[in-house]
């Protein structure tokens, strides 16, 4: 292989003086937290109206935020949750830290998105939530979904961690009537660090929400009346601070994302042993929280290589998420009559993706197309190498 001179790709995350300006405001506002201060007030009007939703509440990161959404849900022992297999620990650590089973079903090999035909064979009498994660910014399919939670009447929890500013037929998060998280952590579309935000679309779940996020306190409470269980997950101001500068970023970045990933998937496709991942036309607004894909067939010990070259070769490439039942996580508080074996057969597809997945980091997608000629040369040098 050649060596090339390695692309050169924008930092993350990014900031400039309305980051600052933000950090020095909730500084001499003299409040540091929720109750003093306006930021994060501020903030959960701007994110709610963002995504057309009625009430969005603060918390410390998108972890607390799907548990916080599980728990208002009614969420705890002797439950089920619904998950996609393939994704991020967190959707199923969230239901476990509650006492309930998480239940991992399998994705579509295309758009890696839940199976809504193996949602629908995994309720039973004890299934309390559905949670489609939109993977990387891509919907899961949110009219078959709302169609299996009518049918059956169990609730869905969008985990939209990934999907900042996304569309499903030109509705936003909040429009499609269900409860839906997300994070704020250092890689994700807009950060402070850390943070987590849960969309409510009705008063009474946002109110208790507000509750249990704040160890059950209501705002004006100075008598220690703590009306129901709960934790501290308050985001604090300087949070909020920087996340009011970074939501005005959002829009912009991701058109320049759209348009670098249409080039992207583009060149990836060309390429030998590359299948990118797919896309929905009722998915009409992808955040594109990473650009995304395969190569079939390749052992998962020979995709790790290939991650490492291309690392070496300077891209941001990391491994596909590993299978949750294929971590010693999810074992902890698994459902006592299941097996690994057992679970890989019923999700074929998340044990592919999850082999031969590989993603690059959204800085990419925000780089010159120059760059992403670049970076498609050094995959199609690294795969034709193996
Ligand atoms: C990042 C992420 C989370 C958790 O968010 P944190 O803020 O890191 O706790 C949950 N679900 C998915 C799909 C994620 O990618």
């Amino acid at each position: 292989m050649n060596a090339r001179p390695a692309p050169e790709f924008p930092s993350w995350p990014q900031f400039d003086d309305s980051e600052r300006a933000g950090l020095i405001r909730a500084l001499e506002q003299g409040q540091w937290w929720r109750m003093g201060g306006s930021e994060v007030n501020s903030f959960e009007r701007e994110f709610a109206d963002f995504h057309g939703s009625p009430h969005a509440l603060a918390v410390t990161n998108g972890t607390h935020a799907l548990e916080l959404a599980l728990q208002v849900m009614g969420v705890g022992p002797g439950h089920e949750v619904i998950v996609p297999a393939f994704t991020f620990i967190s959707s199923s650590q969230a239901a476990q830290r509650l006492g309930a089973v998480a239940v991992p079903v399998d994705v579509d090999l295309d758009t890696y998105n839940i199976d809504v035909a193996a949602a629908a064979a995994a309720v039973t009498p004890r299934t309390k939530a559905i949670m489609p994660v939109h993977m990387a910014g891509l919907f899961a399919d949110m009219d078959a979904l709302g169609k299996l939670s009518a049918d059956t009447g169990v609730p869905l929890l969008q985990d939209a961690a990934h999907a900042q500013g996304a569309r499903w037929q030109g509705k936003r998060v909040g429009e499609l009537g269900s409860i839906a998280a997300f994070s704020f952590q250092n890689g994700k579309l807009m950060t402070a660090g850390e943070g987590g935000a849960v969309l409510f679309p009705d008063e009474e779940s946002y109110e208790l929400g507000f509750l249990r996020h704040s160890c059950g306190r209501a705002r004006t409470d100075r008598h220690y009346i703590h009306q129901t269980s709960g934790s501290n997950m308050r985001m604090s101001e300087f949070s909020a601070a920087v996340l009011r500068a970074q939501l005005a970023r959002i829009d912009d970045h991701t058109a320049i994302r759209d348009q670098r990933w249409e080039l992207l998937s583009r060149l990836l496709g060309e390429i030998d042993g590359v299948v990118p991942q797919g896309t929905d036309p009722r998915a009409d607004r992808n955040s594109h929280y990473m650009a995304m894909f395969r190569v079939p067939g390749i052992t998962e010990e020979a995709r790790n290589e290939l991650v490492d070259t291309l690392v070496e070769a300077g891209l941001p490439a990391f491994s596909a998420f590993r299978a949750i039942y294929r971590t010693p996580a999810f074992w902890e508080m698994a459902a006592p009559d299941t097996t690994v074996e057992r679970l890989a057969e019923l999700c074929p597809n998340t044990e592919a993706i999850s082999a031969e997945g590989i993603w690059l980091h959204h800085r990419v997608l925000l780089a010159s197309e120059e760059a992403l000629h670049a970076a498609a040369e050094i995959i199609t040098d690294a795969v034709a190498a193996r």
